[in-house]
């Protein structure tokens, strides 16, 4: 695995972790905002069902002051009390309507144990048929229940003793001592069929109507307890169809008569609330003293506490995190896949465009290694031939085969020996055409050519020629140093200029000159001739190779010239091409892009 591989799977990695960690990230985070917002509202609910407890235990007390003020009123004008007396006020209250989860409100005498019979007396005297405290026996003093309404649902606790058991009798001592609402200890109402948990509420009445100010007083003047019994469950179940009507599905209740939560002192405990119930609910307990009593509530929240969105937003969240993450990376991934393919292709195509190199180069080579023995080898037999057509005119001078010159004979020997020249010459072209791009493939041997003194050169070696054709040479502005091949330059202004002075009659005017080319990459040179001119049609042939447009009989030559020239022109990066009309000379223009 290659550098690249490891860091793409790096970055594939890395990317896959950072997904993963935002996923994660957001979604604790909406999670966290869903409990928060959870956590208040659910605080704000127990707050809202401690209050709804204490305000609607407040109104019951009110009911139970009622009872003192009807009382204590009667006290006042001598008059006393009599059973219908207290189911008219009781009715009058409209109790069960208006006080919904209250039991019956109910007044409880002290009466001293001397005074027991008396008291029973006068009880039955008023209407109680039968009336008798219960349970049996001898007490110091009792608190017994006098009246009791609505009386159908409480009858069995009329003339109970309510001073006979422990819970009771404390409550209402307390109440009498200190002359305040008192509420009794977790007990279960003798009337209640279910035997459910309650308590008792009580409010002493004392002589005068008014609460005395020292303990001794308040016990002296006690006249009784105007109560009420509460059976747990009416009393919760009333706040729930009323204050907390909107939260009844939301939560669930438990209440404990302690200061903990115990078994043994559960005095309410909502439908479907057990302990093993869902770990992610909200609870919460709150201790309050309920007139006198330890309450501690336990509120925890029901299923349908939490909404749908709120219950299910951070598993969205996730989901949605986790498919975003898979998408990214099956792109990341395919894109890896894409980029790893390009890679082994380009390494594939690089190995084998190396190959190719390798090959060209040795082919070029041999190529090379070819051209020049086969110019050595076939120049070899041409050397013979043309000494030994000079031996063969000794030889047949020798034995007098030829004893005069003959014209005709002459004739063949110059023929064939300018066979042979042309012959050679043309194998010395082909070299050369050969071996143009030797030196620019290896890209070395760049020098800067003054290509001035290099025209010089080429009129210097040419001038037998040039004045041959009584010819003239104007070189008509400074050319210019290029970086380029020497020998491959000189070799085209040689061709260019023989040519064009070959290819004119006598007074041939050729001008040389070049500019800068406009966008500063190199120069243009022009060989202009007066000579015999080029037809259109044969501009581009005539840089083929072994393309003539006259035959050798009129100029001498091989037809590999322009076709030098035009290998040598773009191993310079540059471009050839003529201008020209037929008898009216002739443009060779060439430019030369090779920069520093
Ligand atoms: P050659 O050896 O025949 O000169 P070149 O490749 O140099 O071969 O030239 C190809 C042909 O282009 C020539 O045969 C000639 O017909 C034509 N030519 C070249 N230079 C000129 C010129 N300056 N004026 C007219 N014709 C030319």
């Amino acid at each position: 695995m290659n550098h690249n591989h490891i860091k793409s799977r790096l970055n594939f990695y890395i990317v896959l972790l950072a997904c993963l960690v935002l996923t994660v990230l957001a979604t604790i985070n909406v999670h966290n905002q869903v409990r928060n917002q959870s956590n208040n509202a659910f605080d704000s609910i127990v707050r809202q069902v401690v209050s709804a407890i204490e305000e609607r235990m407040a109104i019951y007390i009110d009911a139970h002051y009622a009872g003192i003020g009807f009382l204590s009123a009667s006290e006042k004008i001598d008059r006393e009390v009599r059973p219908e007396g207290w189911r008219e006020f009781v009715r009058a209250m409209h109790l069960v309507e208006r006080y919904p989860g209250i039991n019956g409100l109910g007044y409880a005498v002290q009466v001293e144990q001397k005074d027991l019979q008396k008291f029973e007396n006068s009880a039955r005297n008023l209407g109680l048929k039968g009336y008798k405290v219960k349970p049996e026996g001898l007490r110091p003093n009792y608190f017994a229940i006098k009246f009791i309404e609505p009386l159908e649902a409480n009858k069995p606790a009329l003339g109970f003793d309510m001073g006979s058991e422990i819970n009771r009798r404390k409550a209402m001592e307390r109440a009498r001592d200190s002359g305040e609402v008192t509420i009794s200890k977790k007990i279960i109402l003798v009337q209640d069929a279910g035997q459910t948990p309650g308590f008792l509420s009580y409010v002493p009445l004392y002589q005068g109507g008014v609460i005395p100010s020292s303990l001794e007083e308040r016990r002296n003047k006690f006249i009784g307890h105007v109560y009420a019994p509460f059976i747990m469950n009416d009393f919760i179940d009333g706040i729930f169809a009323l204050e907390l009507a909107e939260l009844a599905k939301k939560i669930r209740l438990e209440i404990f008569n302690d200061l903990e939560r115990n078994e043994g002192s559960l005095i309410y405990r909502s439908d479907g609330l057990t302990e093993q119930s869902k770990s992610n609910m909200l609870s919460k307990e709150i201790l309050i003293d309920f007139y006198g009593q330890p309450w501690t509530i336990r509120v925890v929240t029901s299923p349908e506490f939490f909404d749908f969105t709120g219950r299910y937003l951070a598993i969205f969240v996730l989901i949605v995190g986790l498919s975003l993450s898979a998408l990214l990376l099956l792109l990341i991934a395919s894109l890896n896949r894409t980029r790893e393919k390009a890679e082994q292709l380009a390494e594939q195509m690089t190995l084998e465009l190396n190959r190719n190199n390798i090959l060209l180069a040795q082919s070029n080579e041999e190529l090379n290694a070819f051209a020049s023995i086969a110019s050595h080898d076939l120049k070899e037999p041409l050397r013979t031939v043309s000494s030994y057509v000079g031996m063969l005119l000794l030889q047949l001078k020798k034995i007098g085969a030829l004893t005069e010159p003959d014209a005709s004979v002459e004739q063949c020997q110059k023929f064939i020996l300018n066979a042979c020249k042309r012959m050679s010459l043309l194998i010395d072209d082909l070299l050369a055409f050969s071996r143009v791009n030797k030196d620019s493939e290896q890209c070395v041997n760049l020098e800067k050519v003054n290509c001035n003194s290099l025209v010089n050169s080429v009129i210097a070696e040419i001038q037998s020629s040039i004045e041959e054709k009584n010819a003239e040479i104007l070189i008509k502005n400074e050319l210019p140093v290029v970086l380029g091949y020497a020998t491959n330059l000189y070799r085209v202004f040689q061709n260019l200029i023989s040519n064009a002075i070959k290819y004119s009659g006598d007074s041939a005017l050729v001008k040389i000159y070049s500019s800068a080319l406009a966008d500063g990459s190199g120069y243009q040179f022009v060989i202009e001739d007066n000579g015999i001119g080029i037809a259109e049609e044969y501009y581009d042939q005539i840089f083929q190779l072994f393309k003539r447009l006259h035959g050798k009989e009129k100029y001498e030559g091989t037809g590999l010239g322009l076709a030098i020239c035009k290998k040598i022109v773009e191993q310079h990066n540059g471009k050839i091409w003529v201008e020209s009309k037929p008898n009216q000379g002739s443009k060779f223009i060439f430019t030369i892009r090779t920069q520093e």
